[in-house]
C-alpha cells in the first residue's frame, strides 16, 4: 500500500491500516510535518478514532495547552475583549453523552508529529523529503515513481492535499460552490500574552478594530498565535496590524510565517480511479467555520482503511472498494455544505436550519447507499440533522451508551478493527457466522432487536431475523 501526503489524513490513514495489519509505505514531499497550525479542533469522532488506534490519551496530552480555552471571545482588540459565555447547543442536557471521548483542540502542527512517530512506531515505512513524481497503474497494481526510486504497490491512496497532483494526473473535476468569502491570510506569530489572556482564555478572539479586523486563534494559549484576517495581500506591515489588533505593545512579538488561503467548497467528482482512492483534501476541501474540513479527513481514512485491509486480505471482492466513493462523496458534500453555510461572526444566532452540532462532531452523516443494507436509498428510516437523535440507524454510527458503571466500555468500542453484532436477546439465538455477539441493554435496540457493527462503527444491518447478519456480511462483502 502506498500513501502520497504525510499530513493528518495521510498519518491516520497509515495508522489505520497498520492498526488492520497492513503493509504501508507513506511518502511526503516536505522534509516536516505542516509547519503552520491550519485546524486546531478535533472532534468526538476523531477522538474516538484515535481512540481506537490507542492513541486518544496521547492526542488528549497534545492537547493539554489548550484545555481551558474552549470559550470565544470578542472585543475591539485582544486587551478589551471579552469572553462570550459558553455555548451550549440546543438539547445539550447535562446528560448528554455524545461520545465516550471528549473533544479537543491541538494544533494540526502539534498534533501532526505525534501521529508520525505513532505511525512509525506501528511499523509504517514513513517516508518524509521523498515526493512521489508519477504513476501508471495496471490490473495488478500501481507503479509509482518517487524523486529518487520506484516503488510498486497494490493501491494508492492520494492525500497529497487540496492541489492534490494525483487527482489532477488522474483528470478527477470537482464541483462546489467554490470560493466562499474573501481571501485570508493567516499570520502565525509568537508573543508572549499570557499575562493579557489570562482569566479570559479563549479559542477564538474575533477582533473588531476597523484596521485589524479578523479571528486571533491561541495555538498553545501563552506565547503561540495565529491572526486570521481577510485580504489577499501578503506583504503587509504585519507586526504593526497585529499590534492593533491586539491593543498592547508586545515587544517580543515576532511573525514566524503567513500563510494565504481561500475559503473554497469543493467536492472531487469522483473518490476512486480504479486502484486509486483519494481522501483528505484531495477529495474535499471547504472553509473552515464548522472546523470539519480535517475531521472528515480522518473519517475518509477510517472507512477506506478497513475496506483496502479486507480486500488485500481476501475477506472482500475489490467491489467493496466501491462503496467508498458511494459514501465518503455524500459525507463530504454534507461536510462542504454546512461548513459554507455558517457564518463567521461569532455574536451571530445560530441558523436553526443547519445540522446540529452534535451530529457534525459525532460524524453523524447518514451514509444512504454503500456497504449497508437497508439504508436510506433502499427505505430505510432516516436520520435527522437538525436534531442529534442517533437511534441506531443503517447507514450510521452506532450510538454511544456506555457499558459499564466504571464508564470505561461503550458501545463504540464493540466494532474494530473487527466486525460486531449487538443484540437485545439471547446471543445464542442468532447465527452471526464468527462475528463476536454482544447482548446489549441499551434505548434503540427493541425487543429481538440486532445491529451489525462495521469495523469503523457504522450500522450495516438492523432487524429481528437471526441468521441475517451472516447473509448481509456475504452479500457486503463479496456483492
Ligand atoms: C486556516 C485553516 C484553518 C483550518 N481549521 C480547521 C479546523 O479547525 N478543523 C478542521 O477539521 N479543519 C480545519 N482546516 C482544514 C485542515 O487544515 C485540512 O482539512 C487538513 O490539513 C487536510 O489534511 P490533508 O492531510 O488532507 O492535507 P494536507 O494537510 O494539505 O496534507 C497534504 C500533504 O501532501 C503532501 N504532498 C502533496 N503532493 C505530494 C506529492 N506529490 N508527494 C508527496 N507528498 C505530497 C503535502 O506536502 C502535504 O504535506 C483548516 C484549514 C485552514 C487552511
Amino acid at each position: 500500500m502506498l500513501i502520497a501526503g504525510g499530513g493528518l489524513v495521510g498519518l491516520t490513514t497509515a495508522l489505520v491500516l497498520r492498526h488492520h495489519g497492513v503493509d504501508v509505505t507513506l511518502v511526503e514531499k516536505r522534509a516536516t510535518t505542516s509547519p503552520q497550525p491550519k485546524a486546531r479542533r478535533f472532534h468526538v469522532r476523531s477522538l474516538e478514532i484515535f481512540r481506537e488506534l490507542g492513541l486518544a490519551e496521547t492526542v488528549h496530552e497534545a492537547a493539554r495547552d489548550l484545555a481551558d480555552h474552549d470559550c470565544m471571545a470578542v472585543g475591539k482588540t485582544l486587551a478589551e475583549a471579552e469572553q462570550l459565555p459558553p455555548w451550549r447547543p440546543s438539547g445539550a442536557g447535562e446528560s448528554m453523552d455524545v461520545s465516550p471521548e471528549l473533544p479537543c483542540l491541538v494544533a494540526q502542527n502539534v498534533l501532526e508529529p505525534v501521529l508520525r512517530q505513532a505511525a512509525q512506531d506501528a511499523g509504517a515505512d514513513i517516508r518524509f523529503s521523498t515526493a512521489l513524481t508519477s504513476f501508471e497503474q495496471d490490473a495488478d497494481g500501481v507503479v509509482a515513481e518517487l524523486a529518487d526510486s520506484g516503488l510498486r504497490a497494490s493501491y494508492l491512496v492520494a492525500a497529497d492535499g487540496a492541489r492534490s497532483p494525483v487527482r489532477s494526473a488522474l483528470g478527477i473535476g470537482r464541483s462546489g460552490r467554490g470560493a466562499i468569502g474573501e481571501d485570508s491570510v493567516n499570520v502565525y506569530f509568537r508573543a508572549d500574552l499570557a499575562d493579557v489572556v489570562r482569566g479570559r482564555e479563549f479559542n477564538i478572539c474575533q477582533i473588531q478594530h476597523p484596521d485589524a479586523p479578523g479571528g486571533l486563534a491561541s495555538v498553545d494559549g501563552r506565547l503561540n498565535w495565529v491572526f486570521m484576517t481577510p485580504g489577499g495581500d501578503v506583504d503587509r506591515d504585519w507586526p504593526a496590524l497585529l499590534r492593533t489588533a491586539l491593543g498592547v505593545p508586545a515587544p517580543d512579538l515576532e511573525v514566524m510565517s503567513v500563510l494565504p488561503w481561500r475559503p473554497e467548497m469543493l467536492v472531487a467528482d469522483r473518490y476512486s480511479s480504479g486502484r486509486v482512492h483519494l481522501a483528505g483534501d484531495a477529495a474535499h476541501v471547504m472553509p473552515p467555520f464548522a472546523a470539519v474540513g480535517a475531521n472528515t479527513g480522518i473519517a475518509d481514512a477510517h472507512n477506506l482503511g478497513w475496506k483496502l485491509a479486507a480486500v488485500l486480505s481476501g475477506a472482500a471482492a475489490p467491489s467493496l472498494l466501491d462503496s467508498y466513493d458511494a459514501e465518503r462523496r455524500p459525507a463530504g458534500w454534507f461536510a462542504a455544505d454546512q461548513s459554507s453555510r455558517r457564518a463567521t461572526d461569532l455574536t451571530a444566532a445560530p441558523d436553526p436550519t443547519l445540522a446540529h452540532p452534535f451530529v457534525l462532531a459525532a460524524g453523524g452523516f447518514q451514509y444512504p447507499a454503500g456497504a449497508i443494507s437497508g439504508g436510506p436509498a433502499e427505505g430505510g428510516e432516516a436520520e435527522p440533522v437538525t436534531e442529534f437523535a442517533p437511534a441506531g440507524r443503517v447507514g450510521t454510527r452506532i450510538p454511544h451508551r456506555w457499558l459499564d458503571t466504571a464508564r470505561t466500555k461503550s458501545t463504540v468500542d464493540l466494532a474494530g478493527p473487527g466486525w460486531a453484532l449487538a443484540v437485545a436477546d439471547d446471543p445464542q439465538r442468532w447465527r452471526p457466522g464468527g462475528i463476536p455477539v454482544h447482548r446489549l441493554d441499551v434505548d434503540f435496540l427493541g425487543a429481538g432487536e440486532g445491529v451489525l457493527i462495521r469495523p469503523d462503527d457504522v450500522v450495516a444491518w438492523r432487524g429481528t431475523d437471526p441468521t441475517a447478519p451472516a447473509n448481509v456480511l456475504e452479500k457486503l462483502l463479496h456483492a
